[in-house]
């Protein structure tokens, strides 16, 4: 059996750690590789290899750190279809799903590759007579990231290439439930150039993630995950004095309002809801139909009942299983609870089972009608292949509904009109509006900017935001003398 390593101060090895955890194929649970959890000492090592490497790594001129990227662009280009095979066999995602997780974690390297111009800071001659003020842009030190299950490519990706471009070391803490695709990214990245001590990763879960949060040696922390870690991790983070940034859970609606183009609607809310079998964090997971949209509600759940869940390398696949037995658990007694609380249930997946893989995390696609806000399956983040639908009768109600739910990571509106789709955006609390596109993520030279309950900080993933989290500005205001340097004639001029 496979044993995960760890890359500490640039070498692959074994933990001596006693404790482990197993991981698993979501398909059937078979155990594929054994993942043993940093030990104390082994952590402080990261540590302080990171804090002694950050101080030659700063030093690198700007150009190598972007050089690095460049050729870590093309590692993860020329793996991508191996990289996105292991991220398949630990996530169950299907092949296709799990190049685009790789994809999108490649955009954002690409952006990393243009860190020069990102960290250009600001001059003004002349803030007073002889006098001039530049701001420099210089990085802050050993960054933490720990990152989520079920983008096991792209979350890593937000993080450590645009933290290291900038001229910070990283400490990765991957999720234990898929680790085998961050070691491979961090072996590429080895293979890029990256010198011993500024990436190392680590693993396991509360205890090495809680001594990253609190060691005097971290900078800052990024974390993304469910909102009860987030909001911990971003109260302990902070009141130990680092910059933290924390993207949380969420609840992304789609108002469809009876102008849409219905079949771009059926078509689009299909992959949306249940692809990657809901477990993504800008899944639409509450379709609101406006008014006469409702009657779309049935042809819709009849197109989604038509998607198979199957394995990662069955092209017909629509999604895989769920990550864990636990998830599993977790969304069949939600779907329990919602048929007891008096939502319809148009298509049920709880009983799927894939033939030959009964022991895996199977649930098929699922759609209730008559969903209510009190209901538990609108409250809570279902995180499975499960699409709520509610009915309103005006844009207002629409607005009102989702400026009323807690999360504000992603949503979507579908209509014909301009002038609706523009109120939507403008008043709409979410951080990421899509019109007529259903998961509006945006690319990297945006960032990533999800609101309230999604996520807890200031400045967000990727992007300009992302450099300014993994930097620090520092003003420099300068005048010179020299008794043989003619300065500018004294001019005078009456200022009003
Ligand atoms: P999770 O919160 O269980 O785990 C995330 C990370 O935190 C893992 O590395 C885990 O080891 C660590 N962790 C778990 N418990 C901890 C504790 N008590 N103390 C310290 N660290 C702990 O999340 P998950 O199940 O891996 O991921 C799914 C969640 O992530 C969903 O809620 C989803 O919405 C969210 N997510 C959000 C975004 C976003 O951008 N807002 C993106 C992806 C996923």
């Amino acid at each position: 059996m496979k044993t995960v390593k760890q890359l500490i101060n640039g070498a692959f090895s074994t933990s001596s750690s006693k404790q482990t955890i197993k991981v698993t194929n979501p398909a059937n649970n078979q155990v594929i590789a054994e993942l043993p959890c940093t030990t104390e000492t082994e952590m402080l090592m990261a540590i302080e290899s990171a804090k002694v490497a950050f101080e030659l790594w700063r030093e690198v001129p700007v150009l190598e750190r972007a050089r690095v990227m460049m050729r870590y662009q093309a590692l993860l280009k020329e793996h991508h279809d191996e990289l996105a095979t292991i991220l398949s066999q630990e996530t169950g995602k299907t092949f296709a799903d799990a190049k685009g997780d790789v994809w999108r974690g490649i955009e954002v390297v690409e952006q990393a590759m243009n860190v020069p111009a990102m960290m250009m800071g600001e001059t003004v001659e002349n803030v007073a007579a002889g006098i001039d003020t530049n701001s420099y842009i210089q990085p802050l030190g050993v960054c933490v990231g720990i990152t989520p299950f079920n983008f096991p490519a792209m979350i890593p990706l937000w993080m450590f290439p645009l933290a290291i471009a900038c001229g910070n070391t990283f400490i990765l803490k991957p999720s234990e439930q898929d680790p085998m695709t961050p070691m491979r990214l961090a072996e590429l990245f080895m293979q890029a150039g990256c010198p011993n001590g500024v990436l190392n990763v680590v693993h396991g879960g509360k205890e090495q993630v809680n001594q990253l949060l609190t060691h005097e040696d971290t900078r800052t922390v990024s974390f993304v995950g469910s909102v009860a870690v987030g909001q911990h991790i971003y109260k302990t983070a902070t009141s130990y004095m680092k910059r933290a940034q924390c993207f949380a859970g969420a609840k992304n609606h789609s108002v469809i309002m009876p102008d849409a183009n219905k079949s771009q609607v059926i078509s689009n809310l299909v992959g949306a809801s249940v692809g990657a079998a809901g477990q993504r964090c800008m899944a639409i997971s509450v379709a609101v139909f406006v008014g006469s949209a409702k009657e779309w509600i049935e042809e819709l759940a009849a197109e989604i009942a038509k998607v198979k869940p199957g394995l990662w390398d069955d092209e017909d696949a629509g999604f895989g299983p769920l990550i864990s037995p636990q998830a599993k658990a977790r969304v069949l007694s939600l779907i329990a609870e919602g048929k007891q609380q008096g939502a319809e249930c148009l298509v049920d997946g709880s009983d799927f089972i894939l033939a030959g893989y009964e022991q895996g995390n199977w649930i098929g696609p699922t759609v209730f009608s008559d969903v209510t806000e009190r209901m538990s399956i609108y409250q809570q983040e279902i995180f499975g292949p499960v699409l709520c639908c509610m009915c309103v009768d005006t844009l207002d109600e629409a607005l009102a509904l989702v400026n009323r739910n807690p999360y504000g990571n992603g949503t979507s509106i579908f209509t014909a009109s301009g002038a609706a789709a523009r109120e939507y955006q403008h008043r709409v609390e979410v951080g990421q509006v899509g019109v007529n596109v259903p998961i509006p993520v945006p690319l990297p030279f945006f960032s990533f900017t999800g609101w309230k309950n999604s996520f807890y900080g200031d400045l967000h993933a990727y992007g300009k935001q992302a450099i300014r989290f993994y930097t620090e500005t520092k003003t420099v205001t300068s005048r010179w003398f020299d008794d043989e340097v003619v300065h500018s004639p004294n001019l005078t001029i009456n200022l009003r």
